[in-house]
């Protein structure tokens, strides 16, 4: 394959194309974010009456999926066309307002667009023309969502985190990213470490500092890097929680009593370690003087 060979031989064009797919990509992510939660506790809500009334006969609920119904303006309901859905492009088109009703459309949808194709284009630089940039570009498209979800509705779905998981196994079973012995104690310790804290934390202050989605993600980033990355993860999460979290305490002028998602932090700290971890960790030592 010509192209291949071409991506192959030329980091900056494989970059640029990285850069491409991570701003369609993050387009979809969007609707993942905005969807998902919802689909969540459509079928929670299901299960609970039919666990309730089994009898009662039910009008079938309209469609409600990634796909379907087609996006549509929240203000005003006008679906939106094709040319008005394309990534960032259409938002600067649009100047930020519905082709409609003219309604403010959040800047977060070309944000999270943007900062898709950012990290992406580092995941290509960094990995550089392989297999290992594809697996790692669906790890950070996966991170990505499950920030913003668990940002927005401190909820962490299943149904991307333990597939994520697998695949992670799955891949080092080759030894893509660390040996197999390394994953599995990866995700064993990974879940088991934060299940302690929980459970410490709880019997001492009777409060529970985070959730069951917390100790599964970092079981999956122990799964894709290994137990070694695990210190190092937890050590940059509780940094990153500790500063992003007094910023946007003080910005939302709330008390320290309000919950803020831990999940957002490990995926953030996991990225950076699983990317940059030998090199953080080996500058630290050069500078501890070891
Ligand atoms: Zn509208």
């Amino acid at each position: 394959m010509d192209i291949l060979n071409y991506l192959a031989s030329h980091a900056l064009a494989f970059i640029l194309l990285a850069g491409l797919l991570g701003l369609i990509v993050g387009s979809f992510l969007n609707v993942v974010v905005h969807r998902l939660p919802r689909m969540m506790e459509r079928d929670w809500l299901r299960q609970c009456r039919e666990m309730l009334e089994p009898d009662k006969e039910r009008p079938a609920e309209a469609t409600y999926n990634l796909v379907l119904p087609h996006s549509h303006c929240p203000h005003c309901k006008a679906e939106i066309k094709a040319w008005q859905n394309l990534p960032v492009i259409s938002y600067l088109m649009l100047r930020g307002r519905c082709g409609n009703c003219k309604a403010p459309i959040s800047p977060r949808y070309p944000l999270v667009e943007l900062l898709t194709a950012a990290l992406s284009m580092v995941v290509a630089w960094q990995f550089g023309f392989g297999w290992p940039t594809a697996a790692f570009l669906l790890l950070t498209w996966a991170l990505i969502s499950l920030s913003m979800i668990d940002a927005d509705t401190q909820l962490l779905p299943d149904i991307i985190v333990l597939p994520m998981l697998w695949l992670g196994l799955l891949l080092n079973s080759a030894g893509v990213f660390t040996d197999i012995h390394s994953a599995l104690w990866g995700a064993a310790a990974g879940y088991l470490t934060l299940w302690l804290v929980f459970w410490a934390f709880k019997l001492i202050t009777g409060k529970e500092g985070m959730g069951y989605g917390d100790f599964k993600l970092l079981a999956m980033l122990g799964a894709w890097g290994g137990w070694q990355i695990l210190p190092l993860t937890i050590l940059l999460s509780s940094l990153v929680g500790a500063i992003l979290g007094i910023i946007i305490l003080k910005s939302r002028g709330q008390s320290n009593a309000t919950p803020l998602p831990f999940g957002p932090y490990l995926a953030i700290a996991g990225w950076i370690v699983l990317i940059w971890g030998d090199a953080i960790t080996s500058q630290y030592l050069m500078f501890a003087g070891f």
